[in-house]
């Protein structure tokens, strides 16, 4: 049971509890439970406060509330600033409210001025959350729900309440222009519509949290809005080769489970998609299937020279270069195998922007669109999920128009090595229902990326920004390059042991 000291809900246990009771009562009473987050979650935080932090930039004279850590009357030293603050009637970052068992800070509180348009003579507030999101979510109206209901107990008179995010319509100029980042939306009417929803909710959560461990039945709210941190630990009950592994099953595999059947092979094939039912058939047979015919029509179609593709781009939030929209992907590395012939041995070619001197000091692209030049006239560019690449190459191609003819041409050659699997000509058990690169290699090869520093598309990018913005030495850039190298290397290498087993299925 939660101590008496700890007993109370802050906004995003609030969160917490709107997503799953039982999420809400282990962060209260098994709190170590809870695993950290990863470094790409990390990331994605400090992405969030980086974009905080520039949206102060549009309040001037405004006063931070510090964060006390380590005190026993911590919470109790930022309320009591945040009340001298208010006081003073200037915008307020982090302002900080404890009431009734509700804690919350205020991104941004911004005093209204009175009748006379002076902010000392007003005293209603604006309430500000900022989000390095691109619009508003369901899951912002409830957040800024929870902070209505906890400032207005507390006595503060809240006149509009923004959601500010960031406005992907911007275009960088030479400067960054922090006033056109961000585009603030009134959600005020949205808000007040769960004005009696919060302290019905809030009371439901208290008795939760004093109660025992609510056990709750997992179900779509176990990724939504958020991938719960407690997935693996609450669905390690299932067995292996549940219902939950079939391809494409969303929502319908909670259904199964609700009529009792947990396994793939117990479940009727008229309950499955055509897919679905090869995935079982391989799962019952503990054996690869195979349809040869489209398999080999489809690899009869592929054009030598080959050559294995991918990409890896990274999103940054505040667009680096001028031309650029917030969280526009830039692609700065690829890795190329070429094969002359089937079967053949590959030549790799590689290429990764990096600088002596940081931040980034270019642009990556206009020597990667050089590099690219490895690609020949002929023959297929074969890709995973392509759609990426594709998306890649058209964006190259609108950047760099005297390049563009010679960017579509690869795009109109281009194929989808992922094609087999989608239409499941091709599906091993171990897939588990997943056909991405990363679930099918290990599946159908010895290759796999468990050794890599690197393990996917988001860690390089994170990995990436790290080496050209982030507080690294040069040894630790050096190893970060290195490390980008091997696990885009492994992408196109994978794709060329895919590719020669898939040759061998269709004998
Ligand atoms: S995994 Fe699902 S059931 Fe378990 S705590 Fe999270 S949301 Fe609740």
């Amino acid at each position: 049971m939660a101590s008496e000291r700890s007993l109370y809900i802050s906004k995003s246990k609030y969160l917490s509890g709107l997503q799953c009771p039982k999420l809400l009562w282990t962060h209260f009473n098994n709190r170590e439970a809870i695993p950290k987050p990863n470094d790409t979650q990390q990331h994605i935080f400090d992405t969030g406060h980086m974009v905080g932090d520039l949206a102060k930039r549009l309040y001037p004279g405004g006063k931070e509330v510090p964060m006390v850590f380590q005190a026993d009357d911590a919470i109790d030293l930022t309320v009591t600033a945040t009340m001298d603050l208010i006081k003073r009637r200037i915008p307020i970052f982090e302002a900080s409210f404890l009431v009734d068992g509700r804690y919350c800070r205020v991104d941004v509180l911004v005093p209204v001025p009175g009748p006379d348009g002076d902010r000392l003579s007003g005293d209603t507030w604006d309430l500000v959350e900022v989000k390095s999101s691109t619009r508003v979510k369901d899951i912002n109206i409830n957040d800024v729900a929870f902070q209505h209901e906890a400032l207005t107990r507390a006595g503060v008179k809240l006149n509009r309440l923004f959601l500010m995010h960031v406005d992907t319509s911007y275009v960088r100029g030479d400067k960054f222009e922090v006033e056109r980042f961000f585009h603030l939306e009134d959600i005020t009417e949205r808000v007040l519509r769960l004005t009696d929803y919060v302290p019905s909710a809030v009371t439901r959560m208290f008795d939760v949290i004093s109660g025992r461990d609510p056990d709750t039945p997992i179900g779509p709210r176990c990724t939504s809005p958020y991938t719960c941190p407690l997935k693996d630990s609450c669905w390690s009950v299932l067995p292996d080769n549940n219902v939950t592994d079939f391809y494409r099953a969303g929502t319908r595999s909670f259904g199964l489970l609700d009529e009792g059947i947990f396994a793939i092979a117990d479940t009727p094939d008229s309950k499955l998609t055509p897919r679905q039912v090869i995935q079982k058939n391989a799962v019952t047979a503990n054996e690869i299937q195979v349809d040869r015919a489209p398999l080999r029509q489809w690899l009869n179609g592929l054009k030598y020279p080959l050559y294995h593709l991918d990409f890896e781009t990274m999103n940054p939030a505040v667009p680096p270069l001028s031309g650029m929209r917030p969280y526009q992907r830039i692609p700065f590395q690829f890795s190329l195998h070429i094969q002359e012939d089937p079967g053949a041995r590959p030549q790799h070619v590689e290429h990764l922007a990096t600088w002596d001197s940081v931040p980034l000091p270019g642009d990556p692209r206009p020597g990667l669109v050089e590099a690219l030049k490895a690609i020949g006239p002929d023959g297929t560019v074969l890709c995973w999920n392509m759609g990426f690449e594709k998306g890649v190459l058209e964006d190259l191609a609108e950047m760099f128009p005297t390049e563009a003819e010679r960017l579509a041409g690869l795009v109109e050659r281009m194929e989808d090595l992922i094609i087999p699997f989608r239409g499941f000509w091709v599906y091993h058990p171990r897939q588990k229902g997943n056909c991405s690169l990363k679930a099918v290699l290990p599946a159908l090869t010895d290759f796999d990326y468990d050794a890599l520093a690197i393990g996917d598309g988001l860690e390089a990018a994170r990995q990436y920004q790290q080496a050209l913005y982030g507080n690294v030495t040069v040894k630790e850039r050096s190893l970060i390059f290195k490390n980008l190298l091997e696990y885009c290397s492994l992408d196109t290498m994978a794709m060329v042991a895919i590719l020669s087993r898939l040759q061998k299925l269709a004998e």
